[in-house]
């Protein structure tokens, strides 16, 4: 027997709908590429996303077509977000930082239609147009008076105009939830990037978990500032969840630097921001050095790497901003687990709270995950036996387009690559990612717990740990770091502050001070371009000091 009540699908546009009748005076405040700070309400927001379904559909966008957007965060790729998915159509975020034949091979492969771009982005996209066979139109997200000149890109078209060619009289279509609603591909480390294709029920889906107290617990009281990129799966679905609960939204444009951050943070009263730990690098460094503190913020999202323990407690301790460390992947959604400490937890003493929060945390409703060993058995959670991550649920991926790379699951489970433990409480903790492993002697160092060793020194700027070829231990550990303005640390008073932090024989061979750790396109350290780097190195001989001789 059914149950008797409605029937309504899970759609993008009724996040935008809802967000337009009941949170309309809602602000949206946006730094822009041409430099100034634009503000308006989810009413006007919705208006013109309206107005922009119409002229994606002018533009003769197919159905279930993809619309692509170059863009950093603003209320231009917001509209971007609701009107492409909302009428019908796919969007696929681009990640600018990647290289042009890269950024082609992708375009080509999702066999995009339009492409909306900032108008910074212009080089890139008179290098990558000429090559998309399927491309119909590109559109500046600018106004009339800021429009480039391209002779390269004739039809060039301009964002504004197209909007105000339009009226809002617009009713969203309403089709079934399983339509492909918007597509990321992933960072490709290893192989062509892959792409994974959002639906519409999933998205709905993962924005009402990822609201929840205990995920990224965000309300109408809040303020957000994704700092994430919009092209870095949704913004980890910011952009759809403040529009659920009526969250103000900041945007910060392409200004990530500590300087411009601080100031966005300040002024516009920002209570929870969201990024990598990369970015809150820049933010906390400008912050220490300069004196200064927040005044309203009071959450962090720190996810897409290990957050370093010194970094959650400058965060927590010199500036009362609570972090909450999660994890997920684009082929998640991408949020997958959050730490959030269960009430028991809370009495437990400072340090006792911090070695948690160090973990990425539990699974929110929704996603349900298990550790396996090398023969695929599940193992226990104790904290620590470590193995492959493997997740289920509904916004997790099935297939990559395309069918890309056959069948990516097992027995119905996503593999995610991550090495992880899962405590008695749930609470999951990366150990590594699998193919970041360093195996010596046949067993495994966790480079995360080294990284964070590292970081945790007062003069580390940035540190990461790499394998490096041993002929007696198959692979050693290497410190590659960074160290902070004006420090005089060395080699040997880094090696020496591992000390009584872990087991002697995980204790890193060398260390290597650098100028700069190579990123990837959303701020990952590229360890295997590190490691291709210092795979001929020459480690010294410390097979006293690891104790293992
Ligand atoms: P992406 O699909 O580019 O978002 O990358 C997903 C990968 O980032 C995961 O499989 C992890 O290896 C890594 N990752 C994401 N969040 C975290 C975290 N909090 N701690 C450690 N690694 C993370």
């Amino acid at each position: 027997m059914n149950g008797l009540m409605m029937q309504q699908p899970l759609l993008i546009s009724s996040l935008l709908t809802h967000a337009e009748r009941h949170h309309g005076e809602q602000q949206i405040v946006s730094r822009r590429v041409e430099g100034d700070v634009h503000r308006y309400t989810f009413r006007d927001m919705a208006a013109r996303a309206r107005r922009l379904a119409k002229a994606v559909a002018r533009l003769g966008v197919s159905d279930g077509g993809r619309v692509a957007t170059l863009a950093w965060n603003g209320y231009r790729h917001m509209e971007l977000y609701y009107a492409v998915s909302g009428s019908g159509a796919v969007l696929h975020t681009l990640n600018p930082r990647l290289h042009a034949d890269q950024m082609a091979w992708i375009a080509q492969h999702a066999r995009d239609e339009i492409l909306f771009f900032d108008i910074g982005f212009l080089p890139l996209v008179e290098a990558i147009a000429p090559r998309l066979a399927g491309l119909k139109a590109c559109v500046a997200m600018t106004a009339r008076e800021h429009m480039p000149q391209s002779t390269a890109l004739p039809g060039l078209l301009c964002f504004e105009e197209l909007v105000e060619a339009e009226d809002d009289a617009y009713e969203w279509p309403v089709f079934d939830e399983n339509t492909a609603s918007s597509l990321c591909y992933t960072s490709g480390t290893t192989g062509n990037p892959k792409g994974v294709l959002y639906s519409h029920r999933s998205t709905v889906l993962h924005t009402y978990a990822s609201a929840l107290p205990d995920s990224l617990n965000l309300s109408s009281r809040d303020t957000v500032l994704p700092v994430v990129p919009m092209f870095h799966v949704n913004a980890w679905g910011l952009p759809y969840a403040a529009s659920m609960v009526g969250a103000k939204l900041v945007f910060p444009g392409p200004a990530l630097d500590g300087a411009s951050l601080h100031e966005l943070i300040e002024r516009q009263g920002v209570t929870v921001s969201a990024g990598v730990p990369t970015v809150w690098q820049g933010l906390l460094a400008h912050v220490e050095n300069h004196g200064l503190n927040f005044a309203s913020m009071r959450r962090t999202i720190i996810g897409g790497s290990a957050c370093p323990p010194a970094m959650m407690r400058a965060f927590q301790d010199r500036h009362d901003v609570q972090v909450i460390h999660a994890w997920g992947m684009t082929e998640l959604s991408p949020v997958g687990t959050v730490c959030a400490l269960k009430g028991s937890q809370r009495a437990l003493t400072a340090s006792r709270r911090n070695a948690i929060q160090a973990k990425q945390g539990r699974a929110v409703f929704g996603v349900d995950m298990k550790i396996v060993g090398d023969d695929g058995a599940e193992l226990r959670w104790d904290g620590q036996a470590s193995g492959e991550l493997m997740v289920r649920g509904p916004w997790i991926v099935a297939q990559y387009l395309g069918g890309e790379g056959g069948d990516p699951l097992a027995d119905g489970w996503f593999p995610t690559g991550d090495v992880a433990t899962i405590d008695a409480d749930g609470f999951m903790q990366i150990t590594d990612r699998s193919k970041d492993v360093i195996k010596s002697g046949g067993e495994w160092i966790g480079s995360i717990d080294l990284e964070n060793i590292a970081m945790a020194h007062p003069q580390v700027a940035i540190a990461a740990c790499v394998a490096v070829p041993h002929p007696r231990w198959d692979e050693r550990p290497l410190i590659v770091a960074v160290r902070k303005p004006g420090a005089t640390l060395t080699r040997e008073e880094l090696l020496r502050f591992f000390d009584g932090k872990i087991a002697r024989w995980w204790t890193p061979d060398d260390v290597v001070f650098v100028d700069a750790i190579p990123l990837g396109a959303t701020g990952k350290v590229l360890k295997n371009k590190l490691r291709d780097a210092f795979k001929e190195h020459r480690l010294p001989d410390t097979e006293a000091r690891h104790g293992r001789a």
